[in-house]
Parts: structure tokens; C-alpha cells; sequence
């Protein structure tokens, strides 16, 4: 079986070239399937590695928009429709000069997997743009944000494709999208998830990522009768996902002593407290500002600069518990993680989305530490946003207490269907062939029931 997962792999890279981060999502994930297809043999037969690495269809398009100077400016958009076997194509989009079709194909695939385990029916897709949200002014922003629609509208659905918000997009990019995808259909649907509670958005769909993180781990703990009150933890980003993991740690009593940014990290050795916390909430998502603005603030803390890049980030060497990487992608090197377990850090629960390169994620997992991969560990977002469909088909909004509820049990089941299959298949404990293997059935036996498509 190993042969087969070879050659399926080398087509994946031949096929894809210049796509590395595709290529290790697809590799994670094969090497975790091994075992199953040894016991099912109908996988291999009807080519469902061959066809789940394929996108069923890709768009890529000119997004041409003007700036506040009256130039003309031109970036690029994507929609990656991944896999539609068990539901709509559902997925984010990130404006973030980095983007890429390979980053974005990265995304698309671990979506299809992520959204099986929450139980919900959503197929996998992802999207964006190479464009930098950062210094632009709203009014830009939304120029941009119209023009990515008036292609975009046409490729998407409430039924069809439903993207939602990442790195980059939040509320006010999916109210821009919203509006201009509205005028164009002439018609109020649930299109976007994330949207604004006044027209159509869930409670709870902001917080829902950081939250589900923290909710996953604590199922994890509960697994060596631990809990996280008064547990040092680190986190990075100060985006939406880390704003909301912090502000959970927050409320159980642990306490979180770290921020970052793409320049930088803060280190609060007193603790990053609600005051601290709504001060980065403000300065991030109000005044646009950058993270190391917090020690001007609270000169106590410290901010250290961070190489994008670099071998070593000194942020994961710091005496810690936990540690949440809730920023971007390959975040954690081989040499962070080895930082991380040698200072004491025994759960790693991700908030991001593949924050950890390949040599870390073996070596938590040799070291036998609590570590709960970012599919399965953040997808309490796309669980909310699941439930904001459910809501806007219903024509109904459920109170904060329902969707938290609806969360919390979300969590719980992703959590319990990684530790089922990871024992089913011979590596209890393993939470990434766990996360692997779930998600994988679910999508591979629908994929066989609907034949060739
Ligand atoms: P935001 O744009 O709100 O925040 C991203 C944060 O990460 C910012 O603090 C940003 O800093 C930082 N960051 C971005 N790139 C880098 C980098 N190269 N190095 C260091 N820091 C960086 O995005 P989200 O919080 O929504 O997303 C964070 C992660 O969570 C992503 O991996 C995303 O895919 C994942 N995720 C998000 C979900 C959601 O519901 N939003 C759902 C599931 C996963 P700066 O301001 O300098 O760019």
C-alpha cells in the first residue's frame, strides 16, 4: 500500500508543480490512509485518492479595481471547488499578498476533510486574493471587494458554493461581498457565512473558531483528567481566531502571555487579561494597528521582532503549558516544536490552519504530547457557519446560548470521531490519523455511492 500512496503522491507533485503547501497537506493525509485502504480495497479501485487530490474545478480570475489616488490597480481572485460529495462547496477566503493557487489548493483540501468531522453537510472549497487589505482604506477595500464579486456571484450559492471569511476578511469584507453580490442577483440569500447579525449573520460565528479551539482542547485534556485553569499558554496571531482562543483561555483561568503579528510577538508575563485583551481587540480591529503597539501600552510586556521565515521563533521558546498557533501557515519549524516540548508545553491545539511543518508534527507526536491538528481543532468556524445556513434556510436566528450549546457538542464529536478512528485504525492517541481517517470515510463512501462524477 505504501507503493500505491508513493505513486499517487509523485502524480500529485508532477501534476502540481511549484504548490508545496498542497503537497504536504496531501501527503499528511495519505500517509494517515494507508492503514484504511489495506482494509477497504474498494477505495483503491474506484480511484478516490486519485480524484479527491483533483479539485472538481478551479476559477481564477482579474480582479481590476481603482485606488484612492485614481489608480488602477489589478490583483488576482480564486475559488478552488474542492469537493461537493456531502454538501455545498463551503470554505473561506483570504486576502493576503501571499496567496497563491497552491496555498489556496492547501486550504480546499483540508476543508473537505475538516468539514466531514463537524457532522454538518458541506462539501470543501477555499478562495481568495493576493490582495493586502493592510493601509487600504475602507473605501478601497470595498472597491476591491465589489469587483471580486461581479465575477465571483456567478460561480457561487446559497446551494451551490458558500464562502465565508480567513486571513484578511471579516466582517466588513463579507458586508462589502454581501451587498454587491445582493445587487447583482436581486436576491437577499444566505451566500456568505460571517455576516453581520443584523442581516442574516449567527451569534457566536465571530468567536466560533478561537472558542472551538479551546473547546477542543479541553475534550483533550479530559483525556488525562487535566483541565486548562491556571495553565500558561502561548498563543500567536492577534487576529480573529487568536483574539477569541485568548479571550476563552481568559474566561476558564488559564492564563495566555503571548500575541504576535506578522512583524512580531508580545510577551506579558503577568498575563494577558480582559482589559489587555479588549485593548488588542480595539487596536486590531478598530485602528488597524500592529502588536507591538501593546508594550507602549503596558510597558511591562515585551515585544521582540520576528524574521518571517526564520529557522527559530522565539515566541515557542518561552516556559509554557499550551500552545496555540492561531496565525498562519508552517508557523512552528522542527526546531520550535522541539523549543516547545522541551520548555513543558504538553497540549498543542491549532487554531490555524497547518501551522506546524512536518518534522514538528512528528515530533509532538513521538513525544506523545496532546496534539490536536488544526482540521480537527478549528473547525468549530465552519461549524457556526454551517449552523448560519441552517438558520437562514429556517428564516430564524437561535439565541448566543443555542449556537454555544451546538458548538460545544460540535466540538465534542469531532473530538470523539478522531480518538474512535485513531484507535479503529491502530495509533490511539493520534489525533492527526484520526482527523485524517474520519473525515476521509465519510467523503470516500459518498464519493462511491454517486459514482463516477
Ligand atoms: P486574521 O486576518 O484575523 O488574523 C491573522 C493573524 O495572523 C494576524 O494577526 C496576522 O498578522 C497574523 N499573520 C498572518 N500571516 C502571518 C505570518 N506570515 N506570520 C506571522 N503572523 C501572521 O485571520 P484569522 O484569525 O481569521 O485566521 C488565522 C488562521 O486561522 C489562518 O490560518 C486561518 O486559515 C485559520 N482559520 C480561520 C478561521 C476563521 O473562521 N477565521 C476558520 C478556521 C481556520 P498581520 O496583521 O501582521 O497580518
Amino acid at each position: 500500500m505504501q507503493e500505491y500512496v508513493a505513486s499517487v503522491l509523485a502524480q500529485v507533485k508532477a501534476k502540481n508543480p511549484a504548490e508545496p503547501e498542497f503537497h504536504q497537506a496531501v501527503e499528511e493525509v495519505l500517509e494517515s490512509l494507508e492503514p484504511v485502504l489495506e482494509r477497504h480495497p474498494e477505495y483503491r479501485a474506484g480511484k478516490i485518492l486519485e480524484r479527491i487530490v483533483e479539485p472538481e474545478r478551479v476559477i481564477i480570475f482579474r480582479i481590476p479595481w481603482v485606488d484612492d489616488q485614481g489608480l488602477v490597480q489589478v490583483n488576482r481572485g480564486f475559488r478552488i471547488e474542492m469537493n461537493s460529495a456531502i454538501g455545498p462547496y463551503k470554505g473561506g477566503l483570504r486576502f493576503h499578498p501571499s496567496v497563491n493557487l497552491g496555498i489556496l489548493k492547501f486550504l480546499a483540501f483540508e476543508q473537505v476533510f475538516k468539514n466531514s468531522l463537524t457532522t454538518l453537510p458541506m462539501g470543501g472549497g477555499k478562495g481568495g486574493s493576493d490582495f493586502d487589505p493592510k493601509g487600504k482604506s475602507d473605501n478601497e477595500v470595498m472597491r476591491f471587494c465589489q469587483s471580486l464579486m461581479t465575477e465571483l456571484f456567478r460561480h457561487i450559492g446559497p446551494n451551490t458554493d458558500v464562502p465565508a471569511g480567513d486571513i484578511g476578511v471579516g466582517g466588513r469584507e463579507i458586508g462589502y461581498m454581501f451587498g454587491q453580490y445582493k445587487r447583482l442577483r436581486n436576491e437577499f440569500t444566505g451566500v456568505l457565512t460571517g455576516k453581520g447579525i443584523n442581516w442574516g449573520g449567527s451569534l457566536v460565528r465571530p468567536e466560533a473558531t478561537g472558542y472551538g479551539t479551546i473547546y477542543f482542547a479541553q475534550n483533550m485534556m479530559g483525556t488525562r483528567g487535566e483541565t486548562l485553569e491556571g495553565k500558561t499558554c502561548l498563543v500567536s496571531g492577534s487576529g480573529n481566531v487568536a483574539q477569541f482562543a485568548t479571550q476563552k483561555l481568559i474566561e476558564l483561568g488559564a492564563k495566555p502571555v503571548t500575541l504576535s503579528d506578522s512583524n512580531g510577538y508580545i510577551y506579558d508575563e503577568a498575563g494577558i487579561d480582559e482589559e489587555r485583551l479588549a485593548f488588542v481587540m480595539d487596536l486590531k480591529n478598530k485602528r488597524r494597528g500592529r502588536i507591538k503597539e501593546y508594550v507602549e501600552k503596558y510597558p511591562s510586556a515585551v515585544y521582540t521582532e520576528v524574521e518571517l521565515g526564520a529557522e527559530v521563533n522565539p515566541m515557542w521558546d518561552h516556559a509554557a503549558d499550551c500552545a496555540f498557533p492561531c496565525a498562519t501557515q508552517n508557523e512552528i519549524s522542527g526546531t520550535d516544536a522541539a523549543n516547545l516540548v522541551k520548555n513543558g508545553v504538553h497540549l498543542v491545539s491549532e487554531g490555524a490552519n497547518m501551522p506546524t511543518m512536518p518534522d514538528g508534527v512528528s515530533q509532538f507526536l513521538d513525544a506523545g504530547i496532546l496534539y490536536g491538528p488544526g482540521k480537527a481543532s478549528n473547525a468549530g468556524g465552519v461549524a457556526v457557519s454551517g449552523l448560519e445556513m441552517t438558520q437562514n434556510s429556517m428564516r430564524l436566528n437561535w439565541t448566543r446560548e443555542e449556537v454555544d450549546q451546538h458548538l460545544h457538542r460540535i466540538m465534542h464529536d469531532v473530538h470523539a470521531s478522531c480518538v474512535r478512528a485513531a484507535d479503529m485504525y491502530g495509533t490511539p492517541g493520534n489525533y492527526v490519523n484520526g482527523a485524517n481517517i474520519a473525515g476521509f470515510l465519510k467523503v470516500a463512501n459518498s464519493m462511491l455511492d454517486q459514482g463516477v462524477v
